[in-house]
């Protein structure tokens, strides 16, 4: 065995020697002096085998112990294991199938699969029926059914219409005749000529020359049928990959590795929601014997998926706020009374309340993990500033992050005007802060000159270092990951963390989806606000709506038109902005300074900013927009928002597509223009009308049209989930449940039972980076894990 390993013998009694060391010390990485990673890094490069080792130090004891044993039984060649019994199906490279190589390789890597294991999990989009199997002549016209025959003849011609070639061949069985049809598949007839015994499968339709069926699937081997004669299962694809292809290749994936999938879930939690195994939820996945059969494996996986995604959660969670104290803050009654004396308008209760419940947390020595969610313009940043006084009042630094450089402006504005009075000292640094004086800014930062720093990104660049660092504030849309919360500790500190988003979510929904984060609301709004005025627009009133924006404009007041998607889609026959901005600015809003801005996703984040900072400076005077960004810029000037193809938001969206105007004095208006007819929709849309509680709407939604609408049904896939949803309020409840309990019994998942479970929690934990995260347009704000990239995905 040694010379297989290359490692000198004194290297494999050394190794021997550490890790059976480590076996005594339950594997807490103290056997090597800077720890076996270190250990290993050292050597690595001579002995190629010692770098499954490498990420021994990052591993928690129960991975460790998994990988040391097997490194152990290796070198003494106790076993020999296969090499796919030792990677786990989950690291086979599917590759690995006959038919698969280089080109089918990259093709499925665009579908997420580059092992086995993800093949296996492909999840099929539907199923078509072909289970019943008739003869010719009973076969049911325009129905999909299979039917076995032989092909007494094929041919090949060229179509009328020229180009194209027409592969037909004449199909017999003992009750009578049909042709199969095929456009540009010439190599059909070498494939089926003469073939006995064909099942085709496809829609029969009946035409001037008898019984036919267009391009129908075929299978030559009646014994394994995978394209015909059952529930056949019907793939996402991508360019370059035919169903009949990746139906292949899953089912002798199925056939020869399904068996070595370990299960995620033990017998007992199988037992108790009487789920499948993980072999018979593959098998049943693809090739089920009935629908029922199909959904049951669909629910194993989600329920696996969610189980897995909360244990992460809380170990995360556990991880951070347990193991690593935070540091109390000492809140003196004198200090808050001068906050509150020097407020310009008195708080209102639910913000009194949300200001107690954050001080209670800073009191604690726990980090606080709280979210802020109130609807626009509840003076969520109000809040934010007692909290940051608080803090700063004991001696601490605070930092708040907003998602671009328009709304760190505007929170700077806002905290100076309250704090600075109080003598607050609150600098900004954004990606526009001159090298200097970000230089000046930061020098003052580490001698704690400066109390409160307000910014994007550049907060938590690696220069960057607080004094006394203790809370941190992420407003809407912005990530806060891992990274950069290690980097926050890493430099000494384990802040407090606030998040704050103005997406309404319903209580019951906010329980499950938020999990154990604290929440604080702020229903009512400060002030005497007059609420938007919001009217219905049938689309032929459209040139009534652009005339009423222009009265406005020529009043000096600007306007928003929101569109719903970018690009035109025939699909969707949504008006695109990008079209509508070309039209707008070319027909409709010409003349005296009525300039149109443009804003959408695919802008680059420069780009974005320029066309906000335009508008809110009021060099343009209307801006067209995709949802993009539904809240946080504050532009008192503007007075209307129209709202294109308003059925295809949720009534919570456009609630905050609304709160974009209506910020000052001026009267202010939501004109929703809809292209539907269908009366229940555009009742549904009148509700904007008489409600303008964010949450009632949210509500609303969640009664109207399920949770999909309320924290956006396109996530479960951009979470990492293949079958969860996270509109599956059930189950992830089950999953919580269970979870929880799990903590309980076996918190490190020691038992054996638990073994596969603790590694699919430790793969997620490793893989992904976790963001808390606060999204208006998103409507989630939890701890996520996801890619860097997809993240930013999600963002734009
Ligand atoms: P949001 O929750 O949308 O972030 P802001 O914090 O920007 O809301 O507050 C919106 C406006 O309301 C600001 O102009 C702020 O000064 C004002 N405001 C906040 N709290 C009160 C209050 N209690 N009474 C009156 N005005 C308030
Ligand atoms: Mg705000």
């Amino acid at each position: 065995m040694a010379a297989d390993f290359k490692l000198t013998p004194d290297q494999i009694i050394e190794i021997r020697r550490i890790l059976e060391a480590e076996e005594r010390t339950g594997y807490d990485d103290s056997a090597s002096p800077d720890g076996l990673s270190d250990w290993v890094l050292q050597r690595k490069h001579a002995v190629s085998e010692l770098a499954q080792l490498a990420q021994y130090s990052r591993l928690r004891p129960h991975t460790r112990a998994h990988l040391a044993r097997g490194f152990i039984e290796k070198l003494t060649g106790n076993v020999l294991p296969t090499p796919i019994e030792s990677a786990g199906v989950e690291n086979v490279p599917v590759d690995v199938l006959p038919g698969v190589g280089a080109t089918a390789s990259k093709r499925l890597a665009v579908l997420g699969i580059t092992t086995v294991g993800e093949l296996l999990r492909h999840r099929p989009r539907r199923y078509i029926d072909r289970s019943s199997v008739v003869s010719i002549a009973d076969a049911s016209i325009d129905g999909e059914v299979t039917v076995v025959g032989d092909v007494i003849n094929i041919t090949v011609r060229p179509a009328r219409s020229g180009r194209v070639r027409v592969v037909e061949a004449v199909v017999e069985d003992q009750t009578g005749r049909m042709s199969a049809v095929w456009f540009n598949q010439s190599y059909l007839t070498r494939t089926l000529k003469g073939r006995r015994n064909v099942a085709f499968a496809g829609r029969l339709e009946i035409g001037p020359r008898g019984r036919h069926i267009t391009s129908p699937e075929y299978e030559l081997d009646l014994g394994r049928m995978i394209h015909a004669g059952r529930l056949v299962p019907v793939y996402p694809l991508t360019k370059g990959i035919s169903q009949r292809q990746i139906r292949r290749w899953i089912a002798m994936a199925v056939e020869d590795y399904a068996e070595l999938e370990p299960d995620t879930l033990s017998d007992d939690l199988r037992g108790r929601h009487g789920l499948p195994d993980v072999v018979t939820a593959i098998r049943n996945l693809h090739f089920p014997p009935s629908l029922d059969a199909a959904e049951v494996a669909g629910r194993r996986f989600a329920f696996s998926e969610l189980l897995v995604y909360q244990l992460a959660i809380m170990r995360h969670r556990h991880a951070w706020r347990d193991r690593d104290p935070g540091r109390s803050v000492q809140i003196s009654g004198r200090v808050l009374a001068a906050f509150g004396e020097r407020l310009p308008f008195e708080l209102t209760n639910d913000q009194r309340t949300a200001l107690a419940e954050i001080l209670t947390d800073l009191q604690r020595d726990r980090p606080m993990s709280r979210l802020l969610q109130g609807d626009v313009g509840s003076g969520k940043t109000a809040v934010a500033a007692g909290a940051l006084y608080a803090v700063v009042g004991d001696g601490w630094q605070g930092a708040m992050l907003a998602p671009t450089e328009i709304l760190a402006e505007q929170h700077v504005a806002t905290l100076r005007e309250l704090l600075n009075p109080l003598g607050v000292r609150v600098e900004l640094v954004t990606g526009g802060t001159s090298s200097g004086d970000k230089r000046s800014i930061w020098k003052d930062v580490e001698r704690g000159a400066v109390n409160v720093v307000v910014g994007t990104h550049a907060i938590i660049q690696r220069s960057a270092r607080f004094a006394r660092l203790n809370l941190a504030i992420v407003d809407e849309q912005h990530r806060f990951g891992v990274q950069q919360r290690n980097e926050i500790r890493s430099k000494g500190y384990n802040p407090h963390l606030l998040a704050m988003t103005a997406t309404p979510i319903p209580r019951t929904l906010a329980l499950t989806v938020y999990g154990d984060l604290d929440v604080s609301v702020l229903h009512e709004l400060p002030g005497e606000r007059k609420p938007v005025k919001t009217s219905f627009i049938p689309v032929d009133r459209r040139d009534d709506a652009y005339s009423f924006i222009k009265r406005e404009l020529a009043a000096g007041r600007q306007a928003f038109i929101v569109f719903p998607l970018i690009d035109e889609s025939d699909a969707l026959n949504a008006r695109a902005a990008k079209d509508e901005f070309s039209r707008l600015s070319r027909d409709v809003f010409v003349g005296q300074g009525e300039s149109v801005g443009l804003l959408h996703g695919r802008m680059s984040a420069a780009e974005k900013e320029t066309s906000m900072r335009e508008f809110r400076d009021g060099k343009t005077k209307v801006l067209v927009s995709t949802a993009v960004v539904e809240v946080g810029i504050d532009v008192p000037n503007a007075t209307v928002v129209l709202i294109e193809g308003a059925e295809r938001f949720g009534l919570a969206q456009l609630h905050q597509l609304r709160g974009r105007v209506g910020r000052a004095h001026h009267r202010s208006y939501c004109l929703l223009m809809s292209q539907t007819t269908d009366t229940s929709e555009n009742a549904r849309l009148r509700t904007l009308q008489t409600v303008s509680d964010g949450f009632m709407l949210a509500e609303r939604d969640l009664e109207l049209r399920g949770p999909g609408d309320v924290i956006g049904t396109r996530q479960s896939g951009e979470l990492g989930f293949r079958f969860a949803k996270v509109t599956d309020i059930e189950t992830i409840q089950k999953a919580r449940i269970d979870a929880e309990t799990l903590v309980r019994t076996d918190p490190d998942l020691l038992l054996s039972e638990h073994t596969t479970l603790a590694r699919d929690v430790d793969g997620l934990l490793d893989r992904n980076e976790w963001y808390v995260f606060a999204s208006s347009k998103n409507c989630l704000v939890f701890w996520i894990n996801l890619e860097p990239d997809r993240f930013i995905e999600l963002i734009d």
